[in-house]
């Protein structure tokens, strides 16, 4: 793949319910940056008439999606929607990342999903016109291993956000229901899912740890969710610095308390299906989280995850500038 065709991914690893999609959005009303939201499913969503884009059409509809099947279907011919979706499913899950990791994966599959990702992320480059683009498929068992491979098989430039958020937000988050069925109008109120949560929460971030110190050292910013709601400014100036593109547009829309826009994302929070999405603070589990979470928290939870706060970053240089 050569330079032109070359994205530049910036992917935001971690837990779910971390505040990835709202962080997405943000970054997506750059004009150099095309926002993608989960897009790792997206050929799974597409052939779910269920399943809305950001723009409230089903994927199948939306015009932006339609112009990059069409795109990718000149690099891929014929194109196979579950072709791409089991080639991701095989090289991403976690019961592979050792086999990635050792270069041990068959050498069909790793072909499979070179060509059709390559054709998949160059397509939706020309269709957006931008060669940044936001991946937040983060971290879940079946997509850990999902940026190492888009490096080493695809050959992309990957910079990676590790987001993560406090775990009793996290708690309070799955308390209300899973945000599949919350989108289908559907709740389950398990009361034992806050603590699976959690301690998913926990693998979930050290599994990114160990992906970040084996591929990404010096190119991972560690970033928290209470950082970017509560100090965007700071926040977004040093993503900026980060990803190389000045975000000073952004923190202008939000300090004028101007709508963000919302591109056509695929998959996340359901905030990306409001049409007006500006940046709130969501502090609500410190009043509304029952307490027996809270001390479940504090004493299992709790010391490991002061290290996500310790380890802030040390690895990248922050400060060096590189505009794009
Ligand atoms: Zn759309």
């Amino acid at each position: 793949m050569d330079k032109d065709t070359k994205p530049t991914i910036i992917y935001i690893m971690g837990y779910g319910r971390s505040g990835s999609t709202l962080l997405d959005i943000i970054l997506g009303n750059n004009p150099k940056i095309e926002s993608l939201g989960e897009v790792a499913f997206y050929y799974n969503k597409y052939m779910d008439q269920d399943n809305l884009c950001s723009c409230s059409k089903s994927l199948s509809n939306c015009q932006f999606w339609s112009q990059v099947n069409m795109k990718h279907a000149i690099y891929v011919f014929p194109l196979k929607p579950w072709d791409l979706y089991s080639f991701i499913c095989k090289v991403e899950n976690i019961l592979s990342l050792p086999l990635l990791i050792f270069n041990l994966l068959p050498f069909r599959t790793v072909e499979g999903y070179r060509k059709h990702m390559q054709g998949f992320f160059r397509a939706v480059m020309e269709t957006s016109g931008r060669k940044v683009l936001i991946d937040s498929s983060k971290s879940t068992r079946t997509k850990i291993g999902r940026p190492v491979a888009m490096k080493k098989i695809c050959g992309f430039d990957i910079k990676i956000i590790h987001l993560v958020r406090d775990g009793r937000g996290i708690m309070f988050s799955r308390l209300k229901g899973k945000n599949q069925l919350l989108e289908k109008g559907m709740n389950d109120d398990k009361w034992a899912g806050p603590y699976f949560a959690t301690i998913s929460w926990l693998i979930t971030n050290l599994t990114s740890l160990l992906v970040e110190f084996l591929y990404f050292r010096g190119k991972t910013l560690r970033v928290n969710y209470e950082d970017i709601v509560s100090n965007y400014k700071q926040e977004i100036q040093r993503i900026s610095r980060f990803i190389g593109v000045n975000l000073d547009n952004v923190i202008e829309t939000i300090e004028q308390n101007m709508e963000l826009k919302v591109g056509h994302n695929v998959g996340g929070n359901r905030i990306r299906l409001e049409k007006k999405v500006t940046l709130k603070k969501d502090f609500e589990w410190q009043d509304k989280l029952p307490y027996h979470y809270q001390i479940f928290f504090l004493i299992f939870i709790w010391p490991l995850s002061k290290l996500f706060r310790f380890c802030n970053s040390n690895s990248i240089n922050a400060d060096k500038k590189n505009t794009l």
